[in-house]
């Protein structure tokens, strides 16, 4: 009798504390390529041992196996080849579910199972219900305590050289160890490479020189990536500020449960993959004109290097460290390219702007709240669906909770009682869209405006200043009609126009007026379809806070191509 063909399912746990713990570029590189090199060598044994590997990228296997004994097989297999990996890394396995007639049921039993064992902590597949969870937290004051993650214990000491006068020790758990030495492997590797020694090894986000090989028709483009983040902040402008951006694609998990067959899904996952990497690769060329080959000329030089690195990248999930000034036309392109290429799927990102030394794991989990936000304005204006953008500058004053800092940008018309169901003003246009449509302001037209108004020359305390009479409490003030104060908004933003340009004989303001009122009606404010209570979103506020981090080149529309 036939073995029953069943699904079975790995994710490993806590990834991203996996992958962003450490508070140096290095180890979250390796923990990265590590987390590449499971997939990959757990894809290549399983398939040695003819078992159906449906998907593998990102710490998670989706396989088929024929009855229990199999899946138990192959659940050790692939324990082991994490564990070996990783140290103290742990993965959860789902329930082998029997396939039967419908696939996408099996798919949605398969999940449910995973997150059950996931919340039990244990791994029934492997007949093991003990807790599974990561590395204690080990509080013994006389021991050293790791200085890359600080949450293990450290087994060894190395000195690191930083600069020609500069030696620092460091003390490394054995995870952490593991991540810098994938990291050296990989830079090893790359330098033989160099040398001419060995052909086609795993670089960090090789698809990116593939594509630029492509377009300048060359074999050899192999642009090096910055070290720590301040390579990446010395590079920026202004600098000592990076960019982080955290993309994830929309209702991704719904488009694959709908997949009938393992073939259907393993297509359909591969051409998220397939448009994730063009839609970067391309991306990232036009951000930092590597089209031309004079820029690329730059970048190529002895002890040169892109600044930017990939540090996830797996399927449709994707975390990418640049400097300040791109992170947000990177995200802006790449988000509208994802669904040029396939109209039928969309990404969106939280884009964060921050000082260098901020630990990245703060700035990861304000990206993911910023995702979060974005993806409310995923929408579909005809045929190609768009992807939503929001972003946020860290300064020290401003808070590090995103609903309270929007809660803070809101007006609600004092008319109303209860303010739920209350008419508001709301002093920023976040979440952008990606792709331009009725009523809808891209965060391409934001950031195009300002770097128009900044190669007008156009200070950032004049725009400043125009907040300043825009003030909120003044336009929503208590005694006057919500309404009336909105009109007062505009009255107030044209006369200081005018004023403007009377005395500096420069119309741009009038411009940024025109631009962001472009899908307003001519209003500064715009009003979005179909939402009750009614909103009123105001842009100003949002250029004021980018301004800095808008070069001038982004003005021209050759820039966006
Ligand atoms: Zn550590």
């Amino acid at each position: 009798m036939p073995k029953e063909k069943m699904l079975l399912v790995a994710d490993a746990d806590r990834i991203q504390d996996y992958l962003f713990e450490s508070v140096n570029l290095k180890e979250i590189m390796g923990a990265s390529l590590l987390i590449n090199r499971f997939n990959k060598i757990a894809e290549k044994t399983l398939k040695a041992a003819n078992y159906q590997v449906i998907y593998s990228a990102g710490g998670v296997v989706r396989l088929m196996v024929e009855g229990k004994e199999e899946a138990r097989q192959a659940a050790g297999v692939i324990e082991n080849i994490y564990q070996s990996l990783t140290k103290t890394g742990t993965i959860s396995f789902s329930r082998a579910i029997p396939l039967g007639a419908d696939f996408s049921k099996a798919n949605l039993e398969v999940e449910r199972s995973l997150r059950e064992n996931k919340d039990r902590g244990g791994s029934p597949v492997l007949g093991k219900n003990e807790g599974r969870s990561p590395a204690m937290l080990l509080s013994w004051p006389y021991l050293a305590h790791c200085t890359a993650c600080g949450l293990r214990p450290a087994n060894t000491t190395e000195w690191v050289r930083y600069s020609l006068t500069e030696i620092k020790s460091e003390s490394l758990c054995t995870t952490c160890q593991a991540k810098r030495e994938a990291y050296r492997q990989a830079k090893r590797r790359k330098e033989k490479k160099k040398e001419g020694q060995q052909k086609n090894l795993t670089l960090f986000y090789p698809e990116l020189n593939h594509y630029l090989n492509e377009i300048h028709h060359r074999e050899d483009i192999d642009l090096e990536n910055p070290e720590d983040f301040g390579d990446v902040g010395s590079r920026s402008h202004p600098s000592g500020y990076v960019g982080f951006i955290v993309a994830d694609g929309n209702r991704m998990g719904q488009k694959l449960g709908k997949c009938r067959s393992p073939e259907e899904y393993h297509d359909l996952s591969q051409k998220i993959i397939d448009t994730t990497n063009q839609a970067l690769s391309k991306a990232i060329t036009l951000t930092f004109d590597l089209n031309h080959p004079q820029t690329l000329q730059k970048y190529e030089k002895e002890g040169e290097y892109l600044p930017l690195q990939v540090l996830v990248m797996g399927g449709d999930d994707l975390v990418i460290v640049t400097t300040a000034d791109t992170a947000l036309p990177l995200a802006s392109l790449f988000c509208r390219l994802y669904s040029e290429i396939s109209p039928d799927l969309s990404i969106s990102a939280g884009v964060v702007l921050a000082k260098e030394n901020l630990p990245f794991l703060i700035s990861h989990e304000l990206a993911h709240a910023l995702l979060k936000s974005a993806k409310k304005s995923n929408y579909t204006p005809g045929k190609i669906e768009s992807g939503g953008l929001d972003f946020q500058v860290i300064t020290a004053s401003n808070a590090l909770q995103l609903e309270n800092t929007r809660q803070e940008m809101t007006y609600f018309n004092p008319s109303h009682v209860n303010s739920d169901t209350a008419e508001r003003l709301v002093f920023t246009a976040r979440p952008y869209v990606a792709t331009a449509g009725p009523k809808r302001v891209t965060l391409q037209d934001l950031l195009q405006t300002v770097a128009q108004l900044k190669k007008a020359e156009m200070p950032r305390s004049q725009l400043a200043n125009l907040y300043e009479l825009l003030n909120p409490t003044y336009a929503a003030g208590s005694s006057t009609e919500f309404e009336k104060a909105c009109q007062h908004l505009d009255r107030e933003y044209y006369r200081l126009v005018n004023r403007l340009s009377v005395k500096n004989t420069w119309h741009k303001l009038e411009e940024l007026g025109e631009c962001l009122g472009q899908r307003s009606d001519g209003h500064l404010y715009i009003e979005l379809p179909n939402l009750t209570p009614l909103e009123r979103r105001v842009l100003v506020a949002d250029a004021i806070e980018v301004y800095e981090f808008v070069p001038v080149e982004w003005a021209e529309d050759n820039r966006w191509k």
